[in-house]
């Protein structure tokens, strides 16, 4: 690391130039064919393989991130998209056939094209610092777009690394990298996009989307937090301790996808706590303390969030409570609350605490977890077959894994992304592709055709409009009352003519 420049914001006056040269750059249709984003996908993924020791150390520095969860989260995850993308390219790039189309539109051979939609910005979070910032920039290349990213100044070695590899192996007119904060975002902001891809905390997306909203610039945002875990009387108490604290603990809980508050049947709740204790003890043999693979808060001012969180929790801590401002450490925490409108319930830890909120049943849990948060980022279901698909139809989520914590998001090629104000949009695997792809539906209307399209033109006359309705006119498949009819069963039954079995339904 001590070789790289150190981290500089790039002046607020560059911006504009920058800008510029990504958006003139993508108007030359330089990016569209498919050997140039391959070259850039193959030119990027040599360049992290040379800079993975940077990267690791950057991870290291800032987020006290072992080197395990650095390759499994970060540099390898990154990899992995890119050769998958690649791979598949030519196939995600292809005209797409136009579905549903009739007879006589089929003629025009209508289909979609993919179109990159242009020059895309794209601001990084902290807690994944190398993922959030290159996993959509991988997909803004492979789609044909020019980009420039803009990481989270809070990880600044991770955003020192990358820019280290965009600038020695991506086509500088195309893939700029932006350092800096609040200023340097909002000058970023003040340009016109094509798209812009955020992630990090809702009040900073109400920004973004106001922004956006001025020059109708479409968006993706990843934003989240708040998410629940639901744990039923009939789940397995060691599954769900172990589990879920793999699914909190990873980056020192700075997940946004991982669950914020357990809900859990009062049965259980001694068996999870024990399970818990058991697991931690499994897991940090030594205690988290002592183990340097546990990562550290990534600054003082999220660790006092944190702290001041945990001192304003009505609930009683049973296992943990351990922090040290020094190192920036926060030892996993496990608070028994008992009122929904707890602090540590209410808001996002973003960090190593774990409320367990007790309940009478399934359903109050249900009614807790939808009242604390509609529309989270993930949820989290233990229990019965009977009872995880209960809660799955009975609440909202961008994600969810049942008899799990976030192993939904830990698919690399499986779409991600929040819903209602967790977020817009989503990306990783093809859907990355897909985030910077603009759909184009395109038809071209054959000469011989002129004769058959004649009554689109005017002058309109009955015999006109009789004949457009014969040709365009669907026949419904149901009823004045609803019900279905059509079909062979329904003339073998003699329905024809009436609308009996809508008024059966209704009836009953
Ligand atoms: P952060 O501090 O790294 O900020 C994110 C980005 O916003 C940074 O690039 C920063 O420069 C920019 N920013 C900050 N203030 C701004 C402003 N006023 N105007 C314009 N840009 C500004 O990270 P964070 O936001 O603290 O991240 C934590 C939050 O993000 C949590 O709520 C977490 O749940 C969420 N998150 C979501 C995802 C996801 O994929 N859905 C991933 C990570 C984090």
């Amino acid at each position: 690391m001590d070789a790289l420049p150190p981290f500089t914001a790039t002046s607020v006056h560059e911006i504009p130039t920058i800008h510029r040269r990504v958006t003139t750059n993508f108007l030359d249709h330089t990016t569209r064919t498919i050997a140039y984003r391959q070259k850039q996908l193959r030119a990027l993924y040599w360049g992290l393989k040379d800079a993975e020791p940077a990267l690791l150390e950057a991870c290291k520095l800032d987020l006290g991130k072992s080197a395990y969860e650095t390759y499994m989260t970060e540099v390898g995850w990154v990899l992995n998209d890119i050769v998958f993308m690649d791979k598949n390219l030519a196939r995600f790039m292809k005209d797409e056939k136009a579905e549903d189309i009739d007879l006589t539109n089929s003629f025009m051979k209508p289909h979609i094209r993919k179109e990159p939609l242009g020059a895309v910005l794209i601001i990084g979070a902290y807690n994944f610092p190398i993922q959030l910032s290159l996993g959509p920039l991988v997909g803004a290349i492979a789609a044909g777009c020019t980009a420039v990213l803009k990481p989270s100044e809070n990880a600044p070695n991770a955003a020192r690394a990358m820019q280290h590899v965009i600038r020695n192996c991506l086509d500088a007119d195309s893939y700029q990298i932006v350092q800096g904060a609040i200023p340097e975002t909002t000058a970023l902001l003040d340009c016109k996009w094509d798209k812009i891809f955020y992630t990090g905390n809702a009040n900073v997306g109400t920004i973004i989307a106001k922004k956006a909203a001025e020059t109708l610039t479409p968006i993706t945002l990843e934003l989240g937090g708040r998410n629940p875990a639901i744990i039923s009387k009939n789940a397995d108490a060691r599954l769900a301790a172990r589990r879920l604290l793999w699914a909190k603990l990873m980056n020192a809980g700075q997940v946004c996808v991982s669950q914020n508050h357990i809900l859990v049947e009062k049965e259980i709740l001694p068996a999870l706590i024990e399970q818990m204790k058991l697991a931690l003890a499994e897991f940090h043999p030594k205690g988290a303390e002592n183990n340097s693979d546990y990562g550290r808060i990534v600054n003082e001012r999220q660790w006092q969030r944190l702290k001041d969180m945990l001192d304003s929790t009505e609930g009683k801590v049973v296992i943990g409570g351990k922090t040290d401002r020094a190192t920036l450490f926060f030892e996993p925490t496990v608070v028994e609350v008992h009122d929904p409108g707890d602090p540590l319930l209410k808001d996002e830890s973003f960090g190593p605490l774990i409320p367990i909120l007790p309940v009478d049943s399934l359903n109050e849990a249900i009614r807790t977890a939808n009242s604390l948060h509609a529309t989270p980022l993930g949820l989290y279901a233990f229990g019965s077959k009977a009872e995880t698909e209960k809660i799955l139809s009975e609440t909202r989520s961008g994600g969810a894994s049942v008899n799990d914590g976030f192993y939904h998001a830990s698919i690399p090629t499986l779409a991600f992304g929040g819903v209602g104000d967790s977020g817009s949009g989503s990306y990783r695997g093809k859907a990355s592709f897909d985030c910077f792809t603009h759909r184009r539906s395109v038809v071209t209307t054959p000469w011989w055709m002129e004769r058959l399209l004649a009554i689109r033109y005017p002058p309109y006359t009955d015999a006109k409009l009789k004949q457009l309705k014969m040709l365009t006119a669907a026949k419904p498949h149901f009823g004045r009352q609803g019900g279905s009819t059509g079909g062979l069963a329904w003339w073998v039954l003699g329905l024809g003519g009436s609308d009996k079995t809508g008024a059966a339904t209704r009836s009953t």
